[in-house]
């Protein structure tokens, strides 16, 4: 990937603008990502997948869930009930299509990761409903061999 932007490790807030974006990102990560766009439910590669590890911001590399907090949702996209820091995520109030929902964004580079319902499982009751292509994932195994 030919993205200067991307880190796992650096959580120095991102500025750049969509024509930018729109010069490093796929095509699909920069409609849902920079466009606000959705993925369709049960297409994306993580919504039924348990596999222990940390997902990733597609578009910067910003750290933002474990799989410990995902659940197994009827939804079609991959839900979790908590970010992995506070500040990984930023909330946007959202009144498109009709609708008073609340959009999640990523807290580094401000892409659009999806939306965030009240009807999570305890401990937090949260949902945070994301589009597949706008995570990255790194399975547990591989995070623990870099560290030895
Ligand atoms: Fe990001």
């Amino acid at each position: 990937m030919n993205n200067p932007y991307y880190s796992n490790t650096d959580i120095t807030l991102l500025d750049v603008s969509n024509d930018e974006w729109k010069k490093i990102l796929s095509e699909d990560v920069f409609y849902i990502g920079r466009q606000k766009g959705t993925e369709r439910p049960f297409t994306g590669k993580f919504w039924e997948s348990s596999e222990r590890g940390t997902y990733y911001c597609a578009v910067c590399g910003n750290a933002l869930f474990k799989s410990d907090s995902k659940f197994a949702s009827s939804c079609g996209w991959p839900s979790f009930f908590e970010s992995i820091r506070k500040d990984a995520v930023i909330y946007i109030p959202d009144y498109s299509h009709g609708m008073n929902r609340t959009e999640v964004e990523c807290g580094r580079c401000k892409s659009h990761l999806g939306h965030i319902f009240e009807d999570g499982p305890k401990p937090t009751g949260n949902r945070f409903c994301m589009n597949s292509l706008m995570l990255d994932f790194e399975p547990e195994d591989k995070i623990q061999s870099v560290s030895f």
